[in-house]
């Protein structure tokens, strides 16, 4: 492990955290308790330039190195981790247009894309199928220089947004393996036949919508095929998935942070028994468990994204910082919510939604069992090792 921040890297920490402390920790709560759409700060994001995080400089992108990639996510969550998912998704199908789009897809959709005049996100799970990929049913049937597509997808994060969303479909439901009949379209919003169905109710993660949609005889152009060749869909989505996984780490990282403010803003204020709670020795111990195990996983999910630095896979990497970032991230929200006693069931303080948004983390981008196979598998086959 040889890893440290460029200066550059550091600067751009600086700006992003002061900009967080400025214009989103004073709004999240409310905002968030409002149900409101985000919009102000959505518009200082594209401003900033972030929904082109991933797309190539040439396109008007910021093309930023997995590092600086992390740093915005950790930032955005330490001051509401929704506001962090209007760009998670968006900037996984940016990545995946970038790598794997015909130069006529790339043209047509990243320079709107990185300016957030598009916006987009990631089609991928259906009602019956979420782990099992491959057992998605929406199918894609060739029809002159059309696909007409049939079925649906749930959780979609942003797609009241998205135009286009990418879907994931079989173009070939018989294939065997399976993998080699899926394909992934780019589905233009005014495509008719495609709905928006409904906003999926949530538990957190409030700021973007997570809908389901319907794809009834839905026409989309064969030249809207991402990279144009069949069956290439799950090789196109894997890797983007997998730094969607350091976006995940990072977004932890924000959160336990976050809990991690609080509860010691908060034990230093609450007296008991004459003297401030964070005299207590059962208070000490709470708050060195969550900034030893915070730290922990910053460094894991840093470590992670430098090892992506260059293009490199690094599944068993992200998949380690995901699994590990995400727990730290429950376990400091519970433990800040312990510290702050019953004020902390209550509505008007933050650590109830950080509690609320923590434990999406352990089911986003792979739920953590699937973490944990993941590594297992990178290091029982011998790709990886550890030490
Ligand atoms: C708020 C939110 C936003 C989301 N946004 C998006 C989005 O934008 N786009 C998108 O495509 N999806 C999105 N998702 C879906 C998310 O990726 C899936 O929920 C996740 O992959 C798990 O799939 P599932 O819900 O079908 O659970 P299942 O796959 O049914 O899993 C249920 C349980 O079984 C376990 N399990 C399944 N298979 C195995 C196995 N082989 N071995 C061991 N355990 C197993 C899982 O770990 C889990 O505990 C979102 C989900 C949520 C909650």
């Amino acid at each position: 492990m040889d890893f440290q921040f460029s200066e550059e890297q550091r600067d751009f920490q600086r700006t992003l955290r002061d900009f967080v402390d400025k214009e989103i920790k004073p709004v999240a709560s409310e905002m968030e308790k409002s149900g409101e759409y985000p919009t102000e700060i959505v518009e200082k994001l594209k401003a900033m330039g972030l929904f082109g995080m991933t797309v190539p400089e040439e396109y008007g992108g910021l093309d930023l190195d997995p590092v600086s990639f992390a740093i915005v996510f950790e930032e955005l969550a330490r001051g509401w981790m929704g506001i962090a998912g209007t760009l998670g998704s968006h900037s996984l199908s940016c990545w995946m247009i970038a790598h794997f789009g015909t130069d006529d897809q790339k043209n047509r959709y990243l320079p709107a894309l990185a300016t957030g005049e598009r916006r987009t996100g990631v089609g991928l799970t259906e009602p019956d199928a979420g782990t099992d990929l491959q057992g998605i049913r929406s199918t894609a049937v060739l029809d002159g220089d059309h696909y007409i597509v049939n079925g649906s997808k749930t959780w979609i994060t942003n797609a009241r947004h998205a135009d286009p969303l990418p879907i994931m479909v079989k173009t070939d439901p018989q294939a065997d393996p399976r993998h080699k009949g899926m394909s992934i379209l780019l589905m233009d919003a005014d495509t008719p036949g495609y709905e928006v169905l409904r906003d999926i109710g949530k538990l957190g993660y409030k700021g973007p919508e997570s809908c389901e949609v319907v794809m009834k005889n839905a026409r989309v152009p064969v030249a809207n095929l991402l990279g144009g060749v069949e069956g290439r869909g799950m090789q196109q989505a894997l890797p983007a998935l997998e730094s969607g996984r350091v976006n995940i780490a990072a977004r932890s990282v924000g959160i336990a942070q976050a809990a991690y403010d609080a509860a010691l803003d908060y034990a230093r204020e609450r007296t008991a028994f004459g003297k401030p709670i964070a005299d207590f020795q059962a208070i000490q111990l709470k708050i060195a468990d969550i900034a030893t195990e915070l730290q922990a996983a910053r460094l894991m999910t840093y470590w992670a994204a430098s090892e992506q630095a260059g293009g490199r896979r690094a599944d068993m990497q992200s998949g380690m910082a995901k699994y590990f970032s995400s727990e730290v991230a429950i376990k400091a929200s519970l433990e800040a919510m312990r510290i702050h006693g019953g004020y902390g069931y209550s509505t008007e303080y933050v650590v109830e939604r950080l509690y609320r948004d923590a434990p999406l983390m352990a089911i986003g981008e792979g739920t953590n069992d699937i973490m944990r196979m993941v590594i297992a598998k990178s290091l029982v086959s011998g790709r990886d090792s550890i030490g």
